[in-house]
């Protein structure tokens, strides 16, 4: 794929030879079976390159090719071309009939990648999402969808992200943001288990019979419900992310889980203080339970004082701060697998940076493949 850079320079990107061309839905008639909407190009935003030396590139692809590279929070889908307004996008979600970015994925090095679907825009039958039976649709709309394709493989074990590595496929695994859509049934946990999902949120922003979300002024912690239900997650395997959690009811899920938990995509308020990313407390609370914490890379959260405007520089300053900084080495080491990568990957774009090679966020890269992964591309060798 020969794609010019604003410098002129034109770089080529390797696409997987596991990624046979499949498109969603391509088992049905367009139109006929289903209205078809209009998605933006998965490359809209144009590519953007960090020169190394051929020293570091090769040391990122020996990280890449002995680890696996696994991003722990996606929406590996689209949005609609026209984002002018909210009508055609939720129009589009309201479909129920959500497509997935196999052709985006199949330009990257991600070997693993935590697909949260629809998620908070999941309007197909409520305005105000988070329906259970929304949920299911979505979630079985999507795995139809990969049962009639082999290159993104249903991933239900860690086993599973080894050997889709080893195949050149990618693991792919359903998680949801947000436990809302158990309503008040502890039971819902082994039937999201039993459909696929092997991560679940305690709360998405708002409160839920779980525990309050980061949204809210006032945060009551985790309630006898969430602590049920983080005991009966810890019992089926669910891993427990708590990124949209208040402050309390996260502190409150890592200390009654028995296992290690994750904060899927959050970021440091020591570097940008808004109520949507963590305190050191919680960050070291996480990371001491050898717990995973990844860093959010949607417009407008992980910006830092030094930066007025949301980049990478300032993505990185996150990442730079939890990372070898707060975690230490031993949860760096065992609490994610992606982290060594990423952390070689921070320095090198920050001397990118230095070099003039600015990269600026867009709001449209909400979803899709956002910020964080724009290093990931598959530069093809020379
Ligand atoms: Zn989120």
């Amino acid at each position: 794929m020969p794609s010019p850079l604003p410098n002129g320079v034109s770089v080529k990107f390797a696409q997987r030879s596991a990624y046979k061309g499949y498109r969603s839905f391509s088992y049905l008639v367009p139109e006929k079976d289903y209205k078809v909407v209009d998605w933006a190009d998965w490359n809209w935003a144009g590519y953007h390159m960090v020169e190394c030396t051929l020293e570091e590139e090769a040391r990122v692809a020996e990280i890449l090719k002995t680890n696996p590279y696994v991003s722990v929070h996606e929406h590996a889908d689209f949005c609609t071309r026209d984002m002018s307004g909210k009508a055609p996008y939720f129009d589009a979600m309201r479909q129920g009939r959500d497509a997935c970015a196999y052709e985006a994925l199949s330009y990257s090095n991600i070997d693993c990648v935590f697909d949260n679907m629809m998620d908070g825009t999941n309007v197909i039958s409520s305005p105000a999402g988070w329906k259970w039976i929304d949920i299911v649709h979505d979630l079985g709309m999507r795995l139809c969808d990969l049962a009639h394709q082999d290159f993104l493989v249903h991933c239900t074990k860690a086993d599973d992200i080894f050997s889709a590595k080893r195949e050149g496929k990618i693991a792919w695994v359903a998680a949801e943001e947000g436990a809302a859509m158990i309503e008040n049934e502890v039971d819902r946990i082994d039937i999201l288990y039993g459909l696929g999902v092997r991560q679940l949120g305690i709360t998405y922003s708002e409160s839920n019979a779980l525990g309050s979300g980061c949204r809210e002024d006032a945060d009551g912690g985790l309630t006898r419900f969430g602590r049920e239900c983080v005991e009966r997650m810890n019992k089926v395997g669910m891993l427990i992310d708590v990124s949209h959690c208040g402050t309390q009811t996260a502190y409150d899920a890592v200390t009654v889980s028995s296992k290690p938990i994750i904060m899927s995509h959050t970021g440091a308020k020591a570097i940008w203080n808004i109520k949507r990313l963590a305190a050191d407390e919680l960050l070291q609370a996480v990371a001491e339970r050898g717990g995973v914490i990844g860093i959010e890379a949607a417009p407008h959260t992980t910006m830092s004082h030094t930066k007025s405007t949301h980049d990478i520089d300032s993505f990185m300053e996150h990442f730079e701060y939890c990372g070898p900084l707060r975690l230490g080495p031993r949860e760096l080491h065992r609490g994610q697998l992606e982290h060594p990568a990423l952390a070689r990957q921070a320095r090198l774009l920050r001397r990118g940076h230095r070099q003039g090679h600015r990269r600026q966020c867009d709001p449209r890269a909400a979803r899709g493949l956002g910020i964080g992964k724009i290093c990931a591309l598959r530069r093809e060798a020379s």
